[in-house]
Formats: C-alpha cells, structure tokens, sequence
C-alpha cells in the first residue's frame, strides 16, 4: 500500500504499529493544506476507534517533578498491564522550536517499555494549534489501543486551561514552599484540578508537604464547589519512594468509577468536544480574520493609533472587524 494512502496510516494505527503512529502525528501536526485534507480523512476514520481510555492531564512548573512522576506512573501502570500514552502540550515550543518539555532526553526507561508510545510536544504557532494537535493525537492514541493517555504541560498561559478541557482527570502536582503556599499558585488552577499532589515529599520534605497539604486542604473548601460530586483530593507523593505514584492512580480510579456511575464522565466528554468545536472555529475565525488583506494592511495604523490614544481600543476593534 502507498505510504501516500489515508488507509496506510488508519490500519498503522489500528495495528499499533508505533512507527506508523509516530508519522499519523506528524501529519496531522502538518500545517500545509494537502496534508491538513488527509489528516480529517483519518481522524473521521480513527474517530469510532477512539474514547476508550482514561485521559490525565499533569501540569506543574519547570522542576516539579513532571517527567520524573510521568515516568514513574507509566511504568506502574504498563506493570499492571496498561497501555500508556505520553502527549506534551508546551506552549514555548513556538519560541526557536525550542522547548521545555520536548527538548531533554526524558522517560529513558519508560521510552523502553513496549506498551508505550511517548511524543514530544508539537510545534505550533499558537497554542490553540498545538492543543488541537494534541488533542487529535491523543485519538490517534487510543485508536491504537493505548488505555491511558498523560498529557503534560508546564501551565505556561492558557495551556493548563486548554489541557483541563481534554481530559477526564486534572492533576496539579505542586511543591511544598517556605510557607506560602498559595503565593505562587496560578489564580484558577484551584478550580480545574481534580487532584493536587504535593511532590516531592521525602527526606527532609515530608513535614513540609504535609503542611502545604493542610493549607491546600482550606484553599480548595474555599473555592465555590461546581456541581460535581466529586471532591479533589489533596496527596502528597514522591517519585523516588515507592507508593508514591500509586497514591495518585488510586484516586484517579475513584474518580473515575464515581464519575461514570454519576454520568458525569460522559456529559463531560460531550461538552468538551461541543467546546472544543467552538476553540476550533474561535482559532479558525481569528486566522481567517488576519489572512484578509484589508486588515492586515489596516492592522499597523490602527494599532498606531490605539497606541497613541488616537482611538479607544473598543473603537479600534470594532472598525477592525468591520472589514472582515
Ligand atoms: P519537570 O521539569 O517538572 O519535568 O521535573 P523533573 O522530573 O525533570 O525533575 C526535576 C528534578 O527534581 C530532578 O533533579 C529530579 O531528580 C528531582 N525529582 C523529581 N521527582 C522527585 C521526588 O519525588 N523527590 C525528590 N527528592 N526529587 C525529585
């Protein structure tokens, strides 16, 4: 079969063929337009194939601990006989191609265990592009067999947001500071995990975390309960003592149990891609948007003027829009 055909990439995949998935991602990352027909022909195709897995998004800062507590957990996990899939969404990625997440040689063992399939962070402009790839790629994921699908991010901007409205499991893993713990936490992350760990949380730290526990325990009473039946957990874990991992799994799994009992699992999944249709046609608008001549030859001088107190920004806006 030629490599050029949709098929060749939909039956790589259905085969778990890890090469053929590698190259499925790719395409879809492409952005030229003959790939980009190609690439709906085989997300249509995987579509039925996909959705059976358990989706768990891990954000944390630069030096938490993300590749090490990935790397942990996926080895638990393909242990007990799952298949693992690792994405990255990492909005520096646009910078230079260079990236925090994709860069290092990270997970060398979990990169060597069969049951996993790990990729890097795409490289897209925007980071509207590079979740909507990661977000096709974790179907291409699950079309191929892989029951648990991470994806990572460091929370840089949007990302976190972007990457709660994809999974089913939101993990925050934090570190315990010197006391003042919410200093440093991003304004609404509280309100998008599902879990928090506090990592890290062995020698010298243990009192520490168990601390920060405490204080995440009162932030989270105090954030307007949704009306889920669900209420995040606060663990602390650590990825050099053994349970450390566990811990986490564990409340996944109950989550998960509760959540699909409730229907909560699937109204969420439903919702999620009824919004992510909506992100697609918002980042397909603006594109269009800045791709009509008119306003890209409007878009200098109004700008100048808005800078200049000329014109107010609504104002600016709305003459703007008026060309399109
Ligand atoms: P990332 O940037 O969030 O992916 O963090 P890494 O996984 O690269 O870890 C950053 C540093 O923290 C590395 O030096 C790790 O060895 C160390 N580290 C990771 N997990 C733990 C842990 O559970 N306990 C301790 N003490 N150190 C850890």
């Amino acid at each position: 079969m030629a490599e050029k055909d949709p098929e060749f990439y939909i039956q790589g995949v259905l085969n778990n063929n890890r090469r053929i998935i590698a190259k499925t991602i790719t395409l879809i990352e492409s952005s030229l337009s003959k790939d980009k027909n190609k690439s709906f022909e085989i997300v249509k195709k995987i579509l039925p194939y996909s959705g059976n897995s358990i989706r768990i998004g891990i954000t944390g800062i630069p030096g938490v601990g993300k590749s090490t507590f990935i790397e942990n957990l996926g080895l638990y996990l393909c242990n007990i006989g799952h298949k693992v899939a690792v994405l990255a969404v990492d909005p520096t990625s646009r910078k230079s191609g260079g990236s925090i997440l994709g860069d290092k040689t990270r997970m060398e063992k979990l990169s060597l265990c069969d049951n996993t399939f790990i990729r890097p962070s795409p490289a897209g402009k925007t980071l509207g592009g590079v979740a909507a790839k990661t977000r096709e790629a974790m179907l291409v994921c699950e079309a191929a067999g892989y029951d648990v699908i991470l994806v990572e991010t460091v929370g840089v901007g949007q990302s976190e947001t972007r990457v709660s409205t994809m999974v089913d499991f939101f993990l925050a893993l934090l570190i315990a500071g010197a006391g003042d713990e919410l200093q440093g936490i991003k304004k609404g992350l509280l309100e998008i995990a599902d879990a928090i760990a506090i990592n890290k949380a062995d020698n010298d730290n243990v009192e520490k975390a168990e601390k920060a526990k405490k204080v995440y325990e009162m932030a989270l009473h105090l954030v307007a309960p949704g009306a889920s039946s669900w209420i995040p957990p606060v663990l602390t874990c650590s990825s050099i003592l053994e349970n450390g991992t566990e811990n986490v799994w564990n409340a996944v799994l109950k989550h998960n149990k509760l959540t699909k009992k409730t229907g909560e699992f699937d109204q969420k999944r439903k919702e999620q891609a009824v919004e992510w249709m909506w992100n697609l046609v918002d980042d397909g608008l603006k594109k269009k948007f800045l791709e009509t001549d008119i306003v890209q030859k409007k878009i200098p001088e109004i700008s100048n003027n808005v800078k200049q107190g000329l014109i107010s920004p609504s104002a600016a806006a709305e003459k703007l829009l008026s060309f399109f």
